[in-house]
């Protein structure tokens, strides 16, 4: 039986302050300032563009041993235990269960699945040289699980979840935490009979997720996405909208609808798609000199117009036949919706050689007129095209006045273009989206019987009948979160953190270390907030008041207690972190009352 929940998000106090302690005897050790181990750094680290990154050294968190792999020092282990804990209290409340896989993955097992050649995959030789991956996800160690020992349908639903490093040998590490080689995962997987038991146990997760969000006081958007390499069914991205995010995500701001602007639809309208391009207004075509112009925005210049009269010429290879794709010239052409339409395995724009013979022309040149024997995919937004500039297939020379239907014809019209903000919702179908940056860091999926069928993870029904299990995946990135967590939540001075998450909730500064009343009334406060469960942080270093206070909320301690001069009038001071100018004199006997209903508040 589960243990009963004595708290929510927004409920009373979290975790470390409801740890009560039992007795009289204190069971708790003081943790100072002078003895922890907090390297704070003046100045701005020069490598650090992100505020994330540049807080998270300064305030010694984390610290770089080469590119894309940290070391969390202290503080930064800390919050990621705080963060772990919220996540299994939610797992708790949906009977997920916890449990720890290996990191090493034998080729065989990935090979099931096809995953041994994943390009970010870190592979190894043992002595006997059998070959290993490193987990960079657990999908198949997963399934394994599940093909051992639920075969029945008496197995069935069940939920687990592990919190473990993982590896992906990232071409470019980024921002500091925020795309990392070796990182922390928090990965859940459900396993259910049919997929009515499988959109229950996505949704079960889904809410346990929102939950958490919530509680670490993180404003997320639950965005769709696309499956990518892990599969095609729903999936959802949990975002944190930050200008330095590297994802771009739409937002309808009528219906709520979001999505990666890489799965967004292009909703292209019934009446567009269903007419024949007009021919009025068309003029003659017309060969133009453009000397040098390869790139929309030259020829654009150079002809006085913008880049939305241009039709971009790209020629792809997909699974080795070229294929030629004409979007509009300030539109990009979306290669997943592109591989998803050609049922391509393999997709990458031809190489120079390969443009030069199939159009007659270098690159940069490449246009839809008189290329025969090609199938020529045209974006749906052509449809709308006049008199457009496209490619002559000559070097140095472009046509104006191209017109479809007179001058080429597509094979087909398709949405195979990037979604942009002012599109129209798909949604809604009567609002137009706005863009917005993110910071992914989580990302569920349905699984269906993506690795189940493949490693053969079959239940037995009641009937007698073999069926695959219907999976699900859900990972949260735990060492990003700490990065996204900063990004989302800081000012000029530092870190503010969320009481959730924060290394410590209090902060106790000592002004003067020599006066014997000030260290007396440091320990007794600490002592009295510790016994009500309160995680302190007392700074008893023999340092300036002003650095003290200039480090409290460089590292971002949601709570600060100055004990100084004031106390001989019986008072010490209590800000808030967040609301700069929040500090006011409470008398010490009620300090630990005021700092419990703060934190109270601040939940
Ligand atoms: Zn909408």
């Amino acid at each position: 039986m589960r243990p009963p929940r004595f708290h929510r998000y927004n409920s009373l106090l979290f975790h470390s302050l409801v740890r009560v302690t039992c007795g009289t005897q204190k069971d708790f050790t003081t943790l100072k300032y002078s003895e922890y181990f907090i390297p704070t750094l003046r100045d701005v680290p020069a490598e650090a563009e992100l505020v994330s990154h540049q807080l998270l050294l300064r305030a010694g968190f984390v610290r770089k041993l080469s590119a894309g792999v940290y070391t969390l020092l202290p503080l930064g282990w800390r919050v990621v235990q705080k963060i772990e804990s919220v996540l299994r209290d939610e797992m708790d409340a949906i009977a997920c269960a916890e449990m720890r896989m290996p990191t090493l993955h034998p080729r065989e097992m990935l090979e099931e699945t096809g995953r041994w050649n994943v390009d970010v995959v870190y592979k190894l030789q043992d002595r006997r040289e059998a070959e290993f991956a490193l987990g960079f996800t657990h999908e198949e160690v997963m399934t394994d699980i599940a093909r051992r020992d639920m075969r029945s349908w008496r197995d069935l639903p069940r939920l687990l979840y592990q919190n473990q490093t993982k590896f992906r040998d990232e071409p470019r590490p980024r921002g500091g935490m925020i795309r990392t080689r070796e990182f922390i995962m928090f990965d859940a997987y459900s396993f259910d009979r049919d997929e009515a038991g499988m959109d229950v146990s996505y949704q079960k997760l889904k809410g346990a997720y929102d939950n958490f969000f919530a509680r670490i006081q993180l404003p997320v958007v639950t965005a769709e996405a696309d499956g990518g390499a892990i599969g095609d069914l729903d999936n959802h991205e949990f975002m944190v909208l930050s200008e330095s995010g590297e994802d771009t995500i739409l937002l309808c701001p009528n219906c709520g609808y979001a999505a990666n602007a890489e799965r967004c639809t292009v909703l292209t309208p019934e009446s567009v798609l269903s007419s024949a391009p007009a021919s009025n207004g068309d003029k003659p075509l017309e060969m133009v000199s453009t000397p040098g112009a390869r790139t929309i925005d030259e020829v654009a210049g150079l002809l006085g117009t913008s880049a939305n009269n241009l039709v971009k010429t790209l020629i792809y290879v997909a699974d080795g036949t070229p294929v030629a794709v004409l979007v509009r010239g300030d539109h990009e052409v979306n290669e997943i919706k592109l591989r998803r339409l050609l049922k391509a395995e393999s997709l990458g724009l031809a190489d120079s050689a390969t443009v030069e013979r199939i159009t007659g022309a270098p690159v940069g040149f490449a246009g839809p007129v008189g290329v025969i024997g090609l199938r020529l995919i045209a974006d749906n937004s052509l449809l709308t095209m006049r008199n457009f500039i496209a490619g002559a297939n000559q070097a140095d020379a472009h046509y104006v006045h191209v017109n479809l239907g007179r001058d080429f014809s597509p094979t087909e019209y398709a949405d195979i273009r990037v979604a942009v903000a002012k599109d129209l919702c798909p949604s809604c179908r009567t609002e137009k989206l706005e863009d917005a940056r993110g910071i992914e860091v989580g990302h569920i999926f349905k699984l269906g019987s993506k690795y189940s069928a493949p490693m053969g993870a079959n239940y037995t029904e009641e009937s007698g009948a073999a069926k695959p299990i219907q999976m699900g995946s859900y990972g949260i990135g735990i060492t990003r979160l700490l990065a996204a967590l900063m990004e989302n939540s800081h000012d000029k001075d530092g870190i503010i953190w969320p009481v959730a998450v924060a290394p410590f909730s209090v902060i106790i500064v000592v002004t003067y270390i020599k006066d014997e009343a000030l260290v007396k009334a440091g320990q007794e406060l600490h002592d009295a907030l510790r016994a009500r469960g309160v995680d302190v942080l007392l700074d008893d270093r023999d340092e300036r008041a002003g650095i003290k206070f200039k480090d409290a909320d460089l590292i971002g301690i949601p709570v600060r207690v100055v004990i100084g001069k004031g106390l001989a009038n019986g008072t010490v001071e209590i800000k808030v972190r967040k609301n700069s100018d929040s500090a006011r004199e409470a008398p010490v006997a009620e300090a630990a009352n005021t700092v419990v209903a703060l934190l109270s508040d601040l939940s």
